[in-house]
């Protein structure tokens, strides 16, 4: 970008950075968590006007994803926003997939390599990163769908044989008993 004022361009997905695909959040302010499980909100934990003791965190995407133009490939970041209309969920449960569902980071970032878009992209304007943030994203492939749906296909698919073989040992214990 030759200035500071967003940009909206046609890009192709090339790879999702999924090391780290969330970050954990207070869940009343929303400022962001070190990510020691039991850190609490240094801004809510001594505010005399939230009285609960324990501060509830949550978690928001930001997801690091390199796309190509017509001319140049590049890293840009998509924030919580953004980030929920090429997955389709909140991080929140997109942690709760992840947990029973191996290798979720990893599918989310083959599911979307390729995708086709449409974006605005803009300065940080803290200064966060020295990645262009996308602003807004349209999907332009026709028919596209959001990655937790075909997650839950995927992984639908995949357990359908070990589910089947737990269930029908659970029913062949209960007879042996
Ligand atoms: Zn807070």
């Amino acid at each position: 970008m030759a200035d500071d004022r967003p940009t909206t361009l046609n890009c192709t997905v090339v790879a999702v950075d999924c090391e780290c695909l969330w970050y954990r959040v207070c869940a009343d302010c929303e400022r962001s968590l070190s990510d020691d499980p039991a850190a609490t909100c240094k801004y809510c934990e001594f505010d005399p006007l939230k009285p609960h003791i324990v501060r509830p965190s949550k978690r928001l995407f930001r997801i690091q994803v390199s796309i190509a133009t017509d001319t140049e490939v590049f890293v840009v970041i998509c924030f919580d926003r953004v980030a929920k209309v090429l997955l389709g969920c909140s991080a929140d449960e997109l942690f709760h997939f992840a947990k029973f569902h191996p290798f979720t980071a990893t599918t989310v970032g083959r599911i979307l390599e390729g995708e086709m878009l449409r974006v605005t992209l803009s300065k940080a304007k803290n200064g966060y990163s020295q990645h262009l943030r996308v602003a807004s994203v349209v999907p332009l492939r026709t028919g596209f769908q959001p990655a937790i749906s075909t997650l839950k296909k995927i992984y639908k698919v995949r357990l359908f044989p070990n589910l089947s073989l737990h269930i029908i040992k659970c029913f062949v214990a209960s007879f042996n008993h």
